[in-house]
């Protein structure tokens, strides 16, 4: 399957249950109030958030008259214009540091470990050296679970037994990437740290001990989200993004909903972009986001 028919597939339940009757709706009709009312009751029925869902069509409305739009069909791409400039991100990832050292991080069950061998193999595939770091030393199961990944995806693992300290196995696997001379070291991180501080505490000793085992490493912060979960899970991620200087946001199990419109509106209320998508359960199934092409993807209309 090509890039985009899988974000296709993977987006199915969302645009089958709502983004393409929107579409239809927007292009079959005249530019009227209850338009505008209508698109504001579907966007948070797909649940973009109602202020999200308000704002995207105060700039719709905005634009259609700035433009002198006529057209149902002028109004729609107008539409996913507007969603297309939110979703930009100001800046790319930051993958020049020798190693950069990717902590993923997210509450357990939303998909921490799977995207990160799905990582080791999107890496892999575009010819980078990439390790990986057993930072979830509080589960047995977690450590295990990754070496089974590891060795799916054919990549080198650093890990210490459960309960081991999660800095000194990122210390170790840092120090043998970079003796190595690997260009990425994805880290696995606990994700019981319920607490805004023991969050902090954790990571800022994290990024002290990759900094000490090599000044040059660069270090990203990718905070997985279940989509299924959506607005729910941005509102509860909210005091986290601050607290472990996240750079960027994995959504996962898009194909698992019909409601992937939070997509939307993780960048306007985390301030983060948005660097992955996970839509299904295969190793291959994890996408670099692209903002264009989930735009069209999402408002496909099927003949
Ligand atoms: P962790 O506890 O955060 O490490 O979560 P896991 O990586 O173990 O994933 C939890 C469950 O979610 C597993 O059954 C995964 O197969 C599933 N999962 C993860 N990402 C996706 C996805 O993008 N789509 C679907 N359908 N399932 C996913």
């Amino acid at each position: 399957m090509g890039f985009f028919d899988k974000l296709g597939a993977g987006l199915k339940k969302t645009r089958d249950n709502i983004f393409g009757s929107i579409s239809q709706m927007i292009n079959a009709g005249e530019i009227t109030p209850e338009l505008y009312e209508d698109l504001e009751e579907q966007l948070i029925l797909a649940d973009t958030g109602a202020d999200i869902a308000a704002q995207l069509v105060e700039k719709l409305k905005e634009r259609v008259r700035q433009n002198y739009l006529k057209t149902g069909a002028d109004a729609l791409e107008a539409l996913k214009d507007i969603i297309r400039e939110m979703l930009e991100p100001d800046s790319e990832m930051n993958l020049a540091g020798h190693p950069t050292v990717i902590l993923v991080i997210g509450v357990n069950g939303v998909g921490k470990t799977t995207s990160i061998a799905k990582l080791a193999h999107l890496y892999t595939e575009e010819g980078k050296k990439v390790m990986l770091a057993a930072g979830d030393t509080f589960r047995a199961a977690a450590i295990e679970q990754l070496d089974i990944w590891a060795k799916r995806a054919g990549v080198p693992i650093v890990r210490h037994q459960d309960g081991a300290d999660p800095a000194a196995v990122i210390y170790d696997a840092v120090t043998s990437a970079t003796a190595k001379g690997m260009d990425i070291v994805l880290c696995d991180t606990a994700g019981r740290l319920h607490t805004k501080k023991n969050l902090m505490e954790e990571l800022g000793k994290i990024t002290r001990v990759i900094n000490k085992a090599n000044p040059n490493a660069a270090v990203e912060t990718l905070l997985v989200l279940d989509s299924v979960t959506g607005q729910n899970a941005i509102n509860q991620a909210r005091e986290f993004v601050e607290a472990a200087n996240a750079t960027g946001i994995i959504l996962t199990k898009l194909d698992g909903t019909a409601k992937g419109g939070a997509v939307i509106s993780v960048k306007a209320k985390l301030g983060l972009p948005v660097r992955f998508v996970g839509v299904g359960e295969g190793i291959d199934d994890l996408m670099e986001f692209d903002p264009g092409a989930f735009v069209d993807a999402l408002f496909l209309q099927e003949v």
